[in-house]
């Protein structure tokens, strides 16, 4: 199978209509949750945004744990926030001191406005502590893979 077809890929190809379609989720609401922080859309050059298969099943997963965990957006964003990315990118800890996403106890990582040395130059839509909500809605699932 093309490997940019597949349905694990991150490559993003789906317009907001086909995403909402694939994912069973209203436009309105993946605006939502774009505007959240909770996704991270594929930018084009005209502003306009872009999906993978990834995003679609990422979208199921933050679906699944606001209407079956009732969690709502703060919720999401402080467990996201949770997520030791300091681990698993192996920050120093002079470095940490001095990202919001080692210090913020309320946001994803990948919204943090000041970010450590190995972090500043990443796409946070391709890393791995960013899409471990990809795979799977339960995040102790995640954490372990990651760990
Ligand atoms: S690259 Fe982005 S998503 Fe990954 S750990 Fe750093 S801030 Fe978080």
């Amino acid at each position: 199978m093309n490997k940019e077809i597949s349905p694990d890929s991150n490559h993003a190809m789906l317009t907001l209509g086909i995403t909402s379609k694939l994912s069973g989720i209203p436009s309105h609401s993946i605006r939502q949750y774009i505007e959240k922080g909770l996704l991270i859309p594929f930018k084009l050059d005209s502003k306009r945004h872009l999906f993978s298969m990834n995003d679609v099943n990422r979208l199921k997963h933050i679906h699944y744990l606001i209407k079956e965990k009732g969690l709502n957006f703060a919720g999401i964003r402080a467990l996201f926030s949770m997520i030791p990315c300091w681990e698993v990118m192996k920050c120093s800890s002079k470095d940490r001191l001095k990202c919001e996403g080692y210090i913020s106890n309320s946001a994803p990582c990948w919204e943090a406005s000041s970010k450590g040395l190995i972090c500043k130059n990443e796409t946070c839509r391709e890393c791995v502590v960013y899409g471990c909500l990809n795979h799977t809605a339960d995040l102790k699932s995640a954490l372990k893979e990651l760990a």
